[in-house]
């Protein structure tokens, strides 16, 4: 081989080395703590960015119809974007996903106060959440193992809590995200996920085309604090209806107390089947690019979000601006306010025993 073209050879190695890079410095956090970008790739390139700063997963590329490679979930190229404030682009939430009633719960006979960060109500763990601290990262292979020490009164909760968050990228094309977690102390848990989704691509428009199944049969009425009101209502001759598909901006104007009062869909579904067992919950469709999403959990419940709140003020990823409903969340989870509802599922943690649930994100096209 001709000087030349050993040069040529050495030089394009060096630049795909570069573009997979499987963990480069993300930047600093607040507390001065380097954090990482972790790229797991699988056999079929499709490619998840996670970083240890809020577990927050930046970019998910996953291939369309015609096998182009598109980025679907929203975020920021540089971790200063998340630094600034943002509504939880694709961070691990905790210690408890979304709303507690007024900030306090009782336990054991003792009344806990937590931060109050949405209005009266504490929303998705308070002001310094599992979504702004930095984790322990190990990682193997397509899995990247994440674990972080909530101390005890952290954000107001009882308890020493050890969480890990176990990311994997699967050769199926699947995200799957293993949640678990130990205590010292009795207290309250509710782990999940708060990626925002669009099919076409991130920053390619609204989600509203978007055809959408959840395999629920109830869901749970809100106040105007969005706390639910303890009721499982049925889904039978409402817009919350999505046992068979529909596109999410369908219904979405229509006439609804219920819609009026999230501005839109920001409700949690009661998943039909048994929480504990993996089963199919949402099924997410686009039909120009083909894609298909497949959330599957041992939940019982799914919150479904579509950024109503999103208003066009965050550049995000590649100078896209987010506008309203540019993305949506299923956030898999326990019920909101669960601590002040006998009535739903317990999230109550104990010392001896082990929290632990499993989502996944899967993706095809059609
Ligand atoms: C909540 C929304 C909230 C959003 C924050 C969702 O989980 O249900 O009410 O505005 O998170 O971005």
């Amino acid at each position: 081989m001709s000087i030349g073209r050993l040069a040529i050879v050495c030089l394009s190695a060096v630049i795909a080395a570069m573009s997979y890079a499987p963990q480069k410095e993300f930047g600093k956090a607040p507390s001065g703590e380097t954090v990482e970008l972790y790229t797991l790739t699988n056999s079929k390139g499709v490619e998840a960015a996670i970083t240890n700063f809020g577990g927050i997963v930046v970019s998910l590329k996953v291939p369309d119809r015609n096998g182009k490679l598109g980025d679907v979930v929203l975020g920021f190229d540089a971790l200063d974007g998340y630094l600034k404030g943002h509504p939880y682009f694709g961070a691990i939430i905790g210690r408890y996903g979304n709303r507690i009633a007024k900030g306090t719960f009782r336990l054991g006979g003792v009344e806990y106060t937590l931060a109050r960060n949405n209005g009266e109500n504490h929303l998705h763990g308070g002001i310094k959440g599992f979504d702004k601290v930095v984790w322990k990262a190990k990682r193997d292979g397509q899995r990247l193992e994440l674990s972080y020490l909530s101390k005890d009164g952290e954000e107001g909760y009882p308890g020493n809590l050890a969480a890990t968050v176990s990311y994997t990228l699967t050769d199926n094309n699947e995200l799957r995200i293993d949640y678990s977690a130990t205590t010292d102390k009795n207290t309250v848990v509710n782990l999940t996920n708060h990626s925002y989704f669009n099919l076409a691509g991130q920053g390619e428009g609204n989600i509203l085309g978007h055809s959408l199944m959840i395999d629920a049969d109830r869901f749970t009425p809100v106040d105007k604090g969005l706390i639910p009101t303890g009721e499982l209502r049925n889904v039978e001759g409402t817009p919350f209806d999505f046992r068979k598909p529909h596109p999410i901006g369908e219904r979405v104007d229509a006439k609804d107390e219920q819609l009026t009062l999230g501005n839109g869909y920001d409700h949690n579904f009661v998943l039909n089947g048994s929480a504990g067992s993996l089963r199919l919950a949402a099924r997410v469709t686009e039909p120009r690019s083909g894609r298909v999403m497949e959330v599957l959990t041992t939940e019982p419940g799914v919150q479904f979000y579509i950024g109503n709140f999103l208003d066009g003020t965050i550049k995000g990823k590649g100078g896209k601006v987010y506008q309203r409903r540019y993305g949506f969340c299923l956030e898999t989870q326990h019920f909101p306010d669960s601590p002040n509802k006998p009535n739903f599922p317990s999230v109550v943690l104990k010392p001896g025993s082990r929290y632990s649930t499993t989502t996944v994100y899967r993706f095809s096209t059609g």
